[in-house]
């Protein structure tokens, strides 16, 4: 099997258990604590806003975890998803390096992020909850969370960052396809949302907000739970699918990665693909370097600091320890929606802390850049997310010409970029440019992080 583009799995080939890699770090991350009291926030704690089991796998030590018959008969619609040797691009760049790609986009939303979504609402139906609330910054998340309380019949409504409410007005169709109600965050329904628009009429929001007024929402109705569609544990652990796929694609191919690069914005598609792969590291089995790349816009890992800070905006939820450009910080309004959010997931940051991860942030010019010539190789639109990962690739791939090491490099295409045309537009017609964040607009955001 040499000439291969795609590597597929048979349905029955489809992992049945998602990989915890807590147990098998070095030592385990730092915990969450109570945003009153400062102690280590306890199950009770979490209790309002997610249903028991998954705040049980949020706290996990068990190594693998059984994934749900009704969940896996979902999967099934779209999953396993095919991995793709990308060879033209390969010869394009005329490289050494064999560039492989995980392709999420072909999901009923076009990403990964209904890996987590379709186990998140079954284990709220389990639980009776009735409705859930959500975020969703470029409008990926919303969309899974709507598809999948459509498949068990919960009700969903989600709070859209407006920047990308007013830019994405499909995204919002396609959420209300499914049955969700979609409102601009700040919003006037909350306390909050009500503050920040009396402030600023024409707040673009961010996603620190929107989750600030999903929380408020769920917390004050009993029959009504939260979603986060990433950072978290629990969230992390259900992408594991992605990376426990692509290891049996390129055993079949008897290929094992080099470098593995991956996009982060709170953390979830790029753990998904990288934890298994890491599992066979720290096992003496496989040697990959593993790299976070985040945009320049929102250097989460590369600029910020690791410290406790909380999750959203208005400080409702638990202390994370994390890598954070304080929760006060307002991301410029790049096209990558969905990493614009000024933390990133703990288990994200301890796995950099302990250095078995390294991270670079690129500007988005380069990245779509990279996409455009992507695309024009390989047919498929990247969404601006992994036009990051797919820069970095590239950047490796370029390096190993000169080099002339023949790497593999691994990747996660953790998107399609259907609905994100006026950025592509933008970058084709010269209107796109590439911001800086100052120090001085670091150090504001961060001087109101609790000590
Ligand atoms: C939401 C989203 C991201 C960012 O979230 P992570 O948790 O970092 O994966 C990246 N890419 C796409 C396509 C998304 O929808």
């Amino acid at each position: 099997m040499n000439n291969y583009t795609k590597i597929l799995l048979e349905e029955h080939e489809m992992p049945t258990q998602w990989y915890n890699i807590i147990p098998d770090l070095p030592e385990p991350p730092p915990p969450p604590l109570h945003p009153g009291t400062r102690e280590v926030a306890t199950a009770d704690d979490l209790a309002p806003l997610f249903p028991k089991a998954l705040i049980e796998q949020e706290m996990s030590a068990e190594r693998y975890i059984d994934i749900p018959g009704p969940v896996l008969d979902v999967y099934r619609l779209w999953r396993p998803s095919p991995l793709y040797r990308a060879r033209n691009l390969e010869k394009m760049l005329d490289t050494p390096a064999k560039i492989f790609f995980k392709y999420e986009g072909v999901s009923p939303a076009g990403s990964h992020k209904p890996n987590t979504a379709v186990p998140q609402v079954y284990y709220n139906a389990l639980e009776g909850v009735k409705k859930l609330t959500t975020e969703t910054g470029a409008g990926q998340w919303g969309s899974s969370l709507s598809f999948a309380c459509a498949q068990f019949g919960l009700s969903c409504e989600v709070w859209q960052v407006a920047a990308s409410f007013r830019a994405k007005p499909y995204r919002r169709t396609m959420m209300e396809i499914w049955g969700g109600k979609v409102y601009p965050s700040p919003s006037d329904r909350t306390e909050f949302g009500r503050s920040l628009l009396a402030q600023n009429p024409d707040h673009p929001g961010s996603l620190g907000i929107a989750i600030s007024e999903a929380v408020s929402e769920a917390a004050a109705d009993p029959d009504t739970r939260y979603a986060l569609g990433s950072v978290l544990n629990h969230v992390l652990l259900h992408q594991t699918i992605i990376g426990e796929e692509a290891l049996l694609q390129l055993a079949k191919v008897g290929e094992t990665p080099d470098v593995l690069v991956g996009c982060t914005g709170g953390g979830s598609n790029f753990g998904g693909l990288a934890f298994p792969f890491l599992r066979e590291k720290l096992a003496g089995r496989m040697n990959p370097t593993i790299r976070c790349v985040e945009p320049a816009a929102c250097p989460t890992l590369t600029r910020g600091q690791y410290r406790y800070d909380f999750g959203d905006t208005a400080g409702l939820t638990p202390l994370m320890k994390m890598h954070t450009l304080g929760h006060d910080f307002i991301p410029d309004t790049i096209h990558a929606g969905g990493l614009r959010y000024h933390g990133m997931a703990p288990l994200v940051s301890h796995v950099y802390e302990l250095g078995l991860a390294e991270a670079i942030a690129i500007p988005q010019m380069e990245c779509f850049d990279a996409a455009v010539k992507f695309a024009r190789c390989e047919g498929i639109v990247p969404a601006p997310e992994p036009t990051h990962a797919i820069a970095a690739a590239v950047r490796e791939a370029l390096a190993c010409k000169e080099s002339g090491e023949e790497k593999v490099i691994l990747t996660a295409l953790c998107g399609h970029g259907h609905l994100d045309l006026a950025a592509y537009d933008s970058y084709l017609h010269g209107t796109m440019s590439d911001t800086d964040v100052t120090e001085a607009e670091i150090a504001a955001a961060m001087a109101t992080i609790p000590q």
